[in-house]
């Protein structure tokens, strides 16, 4: 569960179902079809133990969930975060599948959690709570049926632990497990900043179709980790004034704009953005209500609520974070006309450049930073105009025309395939 602001607690799960039913309704669907892709495939719950640095045993509980294997191997992150539940890993692992479809990749949806604060582990103990983990769930991941890669909590380092761990059941090096890999171990250039950056681009594009512009536009970034702060970097460098940004522990306002590389370098030495030299402070939610055009929420799901959703400035919001708005605000943005370019679409960059990392893998052949980062531009530009289009013709919201998209994509797969026996 998330806590929103007014403390309401929103079910991540509920969420994304609703989501899946509103758009579902513009799928003529037969009513076991839409069960089918509703339901999660499999759901692996894990409780092991591990041994802590002052020589205890601690119990830790993690999860791995496929929704759907339809289009191909499952993909999807995964995220140490004391919140972890159940029903956000299957939530996240739903968004997986509907954004991989959109993507045209072919993959199916998944995601993992480990129920912890990373940041209260030491480096040994996080190696050794990773390679327990990762030894749990190896009877579901592997380079032809599932493939894990960083979220919220995790990083290149955990994903190389987590493949080397496969790797010596196995006795040989199977690199393309996981995507996100440290590019010494097989991982791809351009992996780490590819969410963030196909963030921008996807965030540019959509401004262009809604008939404005980037450069000026003035944006405020909710969340400065992997995602933020680079989407933020990149939206500097695209010629927006990055107005405000936070993390969990604060954040900052300057109306003529920060310097997003200043601001990284300040979170780098601090542990935050809070603080930040010449800016305003500002609480961490306030900054989805500041008065900007752009609203980048990169933190986590449940952020824009009913509760709050009145008063968002932006004009745009792009939702760089999975699942940060709840199906009322969605309807109450709507009605003020403020446009939301859906997680599915925005932040897809990232399982786009895991995509091309795992065939790099597969091929054992190395792609160079300007052909990772020309197909990712391509990709992602394809999809924000396909969904724009179906937007248009269809008279629906973004997210509903992308998972319009996604649902029927999916849908004449299990058709083409059969129901098995
Ligand atoms: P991260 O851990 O690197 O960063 C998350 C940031 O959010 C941190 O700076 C944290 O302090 C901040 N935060 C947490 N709660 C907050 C709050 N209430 N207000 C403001 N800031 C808050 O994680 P990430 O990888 O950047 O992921 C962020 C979001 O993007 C998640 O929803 C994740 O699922 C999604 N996402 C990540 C990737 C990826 O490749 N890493 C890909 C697709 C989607």
């Amino acid at each position: 569960m998330t806590e929103t602001r007014s403390g309401a607690l929103q079910d991540p799960w509920e969420m994304a179902l609703e989501q899946f039913q509103r758009a579902a309704q513009h799928v003529p669907l037969k009513r076991g079809i839409r069960e089918f892709l509703a339901y999660p495939k499999r759901e692996l719950t894990v409780n092991f133990p591990v041994k802590m640095d002052d020589g205890s045993v601690r119990i830790f509980t993690g999860y791995r969930v496929h929704h759907s294997t339809v289009l191909g191997p499952s993909k999807g992150g995964i995220r140490y975060h004391p919140a972890v539940t159940l029903g956000e890993v299957r939530a996240l692992a739903m968004w997986m599948t509907w954004k991989c479809a959109i993507a045209g990749l072919p993959y199916g949806g998944a995601k993992g959690g480990v129920v912890c604060d990373p940041k209260s582990l030491s480096a040994g103990e996080l190696e050794r709570l990773t390679r327990r983990y990762a030894t749990e769930i190896s009877v579901l991941i592997g380079p032809e049926s599932d493939i894990p890669a960083p979220d919220v909590g995790t990083n290149a380092q955990v994903m190389a632990w987590i493949m080397d761990t496969y790797s010596m059941h196995r006795g040989y090096s199977v690199p393309a497990v996981v995507t996100g890999k440290p590019v010494s171990v097989g991982g791809s250039v351009g992996r780490e900043e590819a969410t963030g950056l196909g963030c921008a681009i996807v965030a540019r594009e959509a401004l262009r179709l809604a008939g404005l512009s980037l450069a000026g536009a003035r944006v405020a970034v909710q969340g400065f980790g992997n995602v933020g702060s680079v989407a933020a970097a990149a939206l500097h460098r695209m010629g927006a004034v990055i107005v405000a940004a936070s993390d969990s522990r604060g954040g900052v306002y300057h109306d003529r704009g920060l310097d997003p590389q200043a601001l990284v370098e300040h979170k780098r030495a601090t542990g935050t953005v809070a603080g930040f030299p010449g800016a305003r402070p500002l609480t961490a939610q306030e900054v989805l209500e500041v008065p900007c055009d752009v609203l980048v929420p990169a933190a986590l799901e449940g952020q824009i609520t009913r509760e709050n959703a009145a008063r968002v400035a932006a004009r745009v919001v792009v939702e760089g974070a999975n699942g940060p708005t709840t199906p009322e605000a969605d309807d109450l943005l709507r009605a003020r006309g403020v446009l939301v370019v859906p997680d599915v679409v925005a932040n897809a960059g990232g399982v786009v450049v895991s995509y091309f990392e795992w065939v790099q893998d597969l091929q054992a052949f190395f792609w160079s930073e300007e052909e990772v980062r020309e197909r990712l531009e391509r990709l992602l530009a394809r999809s924000v105009h396909e969904v724009w289009r179906v937007s248009q013709e269809r008279g629906v919201d973004l997210r509903t025309a992308a998972l319009v998209r996604a649902i029927e994509r999916v849908a004449e797969a299990v058709h083409t395939r059969g129901i098995y026996p």
